[in-house]
């Protein structure tokens, strides 16, 4: 089956006052149709920067793409114009951010910001049909409902700062959905909310994806949260992608080194806090990064070739790809 969002060799490089920082080296993701992808790695190793290259929301200058293409339905998203990338945002590839607060208006009310999003309504194919403001604020209750805000037809009167976290993120989510985009990006969803409302969250985006049918790339620096919701996840590393497989084999059985390293790391009931190991070192400057894999200054089996030579991405097994020497060179179709 062919993917809904393609990414092949995406390099980006910024421009800083202290140099190149090279912050994607060659990235290679898919997302496929009805998908659910996690992208997990710690701060600062590209994961939003892929998230907002995907929609053309990076700042040039300082942010510069090196190579690469980005196919969302078969048309590469770098090489479409600013108008064209203002129809696909959010109709097509809609995002939830973070920071619920940033991202809504604190002077207007829910209800004005959501049946403004609704009111410019497009259909999947494009086509934009203006609906009235007393049909889109119906459809803005129904959305309120759908993500669980109690007395939606009440509460939509509410402003942002009278919700909790948790609430503000759900009207980001109905927002994300009210155009029924074919891709939703939710870059860490969940960071700024506590343990039990992230719970909540997170099952509330499960079913929605169920029942909408979208494709699913979930952000996160954490294992924990992306298992819950994806069927597949892929680690990061320093601006590469060094494992993408599915869930169950990344927990079962992680090829890569780093990816094993973040696993050991993580502490459980059944694991001693002793027992649990962190991985040594800290993330590469990325304006000088390390040669060849450039985990090679942190990782416990590094071998000569590894300063040397950037690993290339390798199916060690059926729909489970890595980038380390340690596995023998094959070509891999797909990621
Ligand atoms: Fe470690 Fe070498 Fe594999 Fe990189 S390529 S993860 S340094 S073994």
């Amino acid at each position: 089956m062919k993917p809904v969002l393609e990414i092949t060799d995406l390099k980006i490089e910024f421009d800083t006052f202290e140099g190149t920082s090279h912050v994607l080296d060659g990235i290679h993701l898919s997302l496929g149709k009805k998908d659910t992808l996690g992208l997990v790695g710690e701060t600062g190793c590209g994961k939003s920067i892929t998230a907002k290259a995907i929609l053309r929301l990076l700042p040039v200058p300082p942010a510069r793409l090196v190579s690469g293409e980005i196919l969302f339905g078969g048309e590469d998203l770098l090489k479409k114009s600013d108008e064209e990338m203002k129809e696909i945002r959010g109709r097509q590839i809609a995002m939830v951010f973070q920071d619920p607060m940033t991202f809504l208006n604190p002077v207007f009310s829910i209800e004005e910001q959501l049946v403004d999003v609704i009111s410019a309504h497009s259909n999947r194919n494009g086509s934009r049909k203006e609906i009235d403001r007393k049909e889109a604020k119906k459809k803005a209750v129904a959305l309120l409902g759908e993500v669980k805000i109690p007395q939606p037809d009440v509460r939509i009167k509410s402003y942002p700062h009278e919700f909790s976290g948790g609430m503000r993120q759900r009207v980001l989510i109905a927002m994300a959905l009210s155009r029924s985009p074919q891709v939703l990006i939710a870059d860490e969803p969940t960071t700024a909310l506590d343990v039990t409302i992230q719970a909540q969250i997170l099952k509330l985006l499960h079913e929605l994806v169920e029942r909408h049918g979208n494709s699913v790339l979930l952000i996160s620096h954490d294992l924990g949260v992306v298992a819950k919701v994806c069927r597949r996840i892929a680690v990061m590393y320093a601006g590469s992608i060094v494992e993408n497989c599915s869930t169950e084999a990344l927990f079962n059985e992680p090829f890569h080194p780093y990816t094993q390293g973040l696993l050991n790391s993580i502490l459980t009931f059944s694991k001693r806090k002793d027992a649990a190991q962190g991985i040594q070192g800290g993330i590469p400057d990325l304006i000088h990064p390390p040669s060849g894999c450039r985990f090679h200054p942190r990782c416990s089996r590094a071998m000569k070739i590894c300063e040397i030579e950037k690993p290339s991405p390798v199916e060690a097994e059926k729909n489970h790809v890595v980038s380390c020497h340690l596995y023998p060179v094959r070509k891999v179709k797909s990621f």
